[in-house]
């Protein structure tokens, strides 16, 4: 029988089971603190590395180094600080019988932590009312099913992919991509690959660079209560309401961004919020000073040499110095940024032949092809920028991503196996 999508109906129970059983071994990046017993990366890597040991997979099961990796200093993706001790990155070679095209399916194994609002347990991998449930099933141990899945589609039909095919599972994405520009450097590259991100069934040919940083603003202490002098004669200085000047402005960079700050493939332009505000130091005293933590976005062609976000970053820097113009205080006291993460981006044009072939798998499954970038982050920009054309395609909601009650929808789950099996018979022409 050599027919992967009919294979795929009939083990659609062992996809939900295996996707469950990854759900019930937590694999919290450590980076973000909390439970170290939720943090078990390393033990969901060795169970994927034995179902595709099994499948005939060559594995590659390593702990990234980071000090072999300091020669990226500077570029996305390098951290001097994060530790691999027993969390290894895992590639598994399946060698064609030659000639195809070559690809990659690539995962992260890592997420974030459960935090609060569930209405279900966040690591039992409880399946009801035709969803799985749980932290990591949409973001993304759900694509990492489907991949591995719609591989073993193929080969249990007696298909033979000519080019050869590459399963990857990295950790350490939600802590910035160290996993990944690991990944990179150890040479595991394709053609062309999928990273089974949530996308909701979609094609999403680009994703957006993620900047976060922490605005400090000056203020003076003084009595809320008393009169105040002015600053020039030792008064208090409101950093509460010089905060407001710069959340005024990010609002008006939002208004006028949408204009032109747009990818023509995502849904939203690049846009900068407020995600956390620490002000002042008691209920009588004015705030002697304010914190502004924000996300701001930017798009490929914003990159800097580095692939980066260094020349939005400049340009921010000047802007927020532009605003401390207008105010006596802050023109004196000007505020400073502390960059925290620069999340990289990338785009594989919508004409290469990568996008027809993932178009064509989704309509061979009756799924209409869609395409749509992603204004979120992911691991696409190592590769493509290293020729790898690398798209973000996986089952679940976006939205639900890094939310209470994450919850993957196990039909979607089978239809992006579906796609994904289709795809490895098309590109790496599979007969
Ligand atoms: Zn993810």
């Amino acid at each position: 029988m050599k027919n992967p999508i009919g294979w795929l109906d009939a083990h659609a129970s062992e996809l939900s089971r295996f996707a469950s059983d990854l759900v019930r071994i937590p694999t919290v990046t450590p980076w973000f603190g909390g439970d170290a017993a939720l943090m078990r990366e390393g033990e969901a890597q060795k169970f994927l590395a034995d179902k595709l040991t099994a499948l005939g997979g060559e594995v590659d099961l390593w702990e990234p180094d980071p000090s072999a990796l300091a020669k990226y200093a500077g570029k996305p993706g390098y951290y001097a600080d994060h530790v691999f001790t027993g969390r290894p990155n895992l590639a598994a070679t399946f060698a064609g019988t030659g000639g195809g095209k070559s690809l990659l399916l690539l995962g992260h194994i890592d997420v974030v932590p459960a935090a609060t609002g569930w209405t279900r347990e966040p690591f039992t991998g409880e399946t009801t009312s035709g969803y799985l449930w749980g932290r990591g099933c949409v973001d993304m141990k759900g694509g990492i099913t489907a991949m591995i899945f719609a591989l073993e589609a193929v080969l249990a039909s007696g298909l033979k992919p000519k080019g050869k095919i590459i399963v990857g599972s990295v950790v350490d994405e939600e802590a910035g991509g160290m996993g990944t520009l690991a990944f990179v450097d150890r040479g595991h590259l394709a053609d062309a690959g999928l990273m089974t991100e949530p996308t909701g069934l979609k094609i999403a040919n680009h994703c957006h660079g993620i900047l976060w940083g922490k605005l400090r603003i000056a203020g003076r202490g003084g009595h809320i209560e008393l009169p105040r002098a002015h600053w020039r004669a030792g008064g208090a200085v409101d950093a509460i309401d010089k905060a407001r000047l710069y959340l005024d402005f990010f609002e008006r960079w939002n208004a006028d961004w949408k204009y032109w700050r747009h990818h023509p493939h995502a849904p939203k332009p690049c846009e900068i919020h407020a995600a956390q505000i620490a002000c002042g130091s008691y209920p009588t005293s004015y705030a002697d000073g304010a914190v502004v933590t924000f996300n701001t976005q930017y798009r490929p062609s914003e990159r800097d040499a580095n692939n980066s976000g260094g020349a939005i970053k400049k340009w921010l820097e000047e802007e927020f110095r532009r605003i401390a113009e207008t105010d006596p205080w802050l023109r004196e006291h000007p505020p400073t940024v502390e960059w925290m993460i620069d999340a990289d981006c990338a785009e594989t044009p919508p004409a290469h032949p990568f996008v027809a072939a993932m178009s064509r798998a989704l309509e061979a499954i009756g799924v209409a092809a869609e395409i749509e970038g992603s204004t979120s982050h992911t691991d696409i920009g190592w590769f493509v920028n290293s020729g790898v054309s690398m798209l973000n395609f996986g089952p679940g909601e976006t939205r639900l991503a890094h939310q209470a009650d994450e919850r993957l929808l196990l039909a979607d789950l089978l239809t992006a196996a579906k796609a994904i099996a289709s795809l490895i018979v098309d590109w790496c022409e599979a007969e």
